[in-house]
């Protein structure tokens, strides 16, 4: 089985890394691996928002030789250039980061559901899925919370075939 290692930027939920964990098992076939909580990579003092890019370059250039991908988890606001906020990033083949920042819910089943959808989309990119334009398709891109809830967790027919071929050129089946 291939190693995803799993990395959270700043102490986050203990139910929100077992979510992820189990995207990760039981969506695309990989052992996540928990490596630990790491600081912020040179956040600066005037935003409690971080670079997605920068703190996900950060951990794949640490992330150890055995493990496939990474997969990041933030209590943190992302930023990415030229957007204000992102819900995650990613770099196909390589890995990705969610923040949850913005995800909270006084409802904690939408809260981890949205969880779930977030990773997965992330997870889909770093599979090398792109942008899908079925709205209900989890890989449809999300610029708002009603479009991360409208959408489903679950691949369309075409992009879940496309996963599929990624996953069996990785071996994961
Ligand atoms: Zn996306
Ligand atoms: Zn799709």
């Amino acid at each position: 089985m291939a190693v995803c290692s799993l990395y959270s930027v700043g102490v986050s939920l203990l139910e929100v890394e077992e979510e992820i964990e189990n995207v990760l098992k039981n969506k695309f076939r990989l052992l996540p691996r928990f490596e630990g909580v790491v600081s912020p990579y040179s956040r600066t003092s005037r935003t409690s928002q971080l670079l997605a890019e920068l703190q996900l370059q950060n951990l794949l250039s640490v992330k150890p030789h055995d493990s496939l991908f990474v997969a990041a988890v933030t209590p943190y606001d992302l930023y990415s250039n030229g957007l204000n906020f992102v819900f995650g990033v990613a770099y196909p083949f390589k890995g990705c980061i969610v923040s949850y920042a913005r995800l909270f819910s006084d409802d904690a089943d939408l809260f981890f559901s949205r969880v779930r959808k977030e990773i997965t989309h992330e997870m889909g990119h770093v599979f090398g899925l792109q942008h899908c334009p079925d709205p209900k398709c989890v890989m449809c891109f999300s610029n708002s919370l009603a479009d991360t809830d409208y959408k489903s967790e679950n691949f369309c027919p075409s992009c879940e075939e496309k996963l599929l071929l990624s996953m069996k050129k990785f071996g994961l089946f």
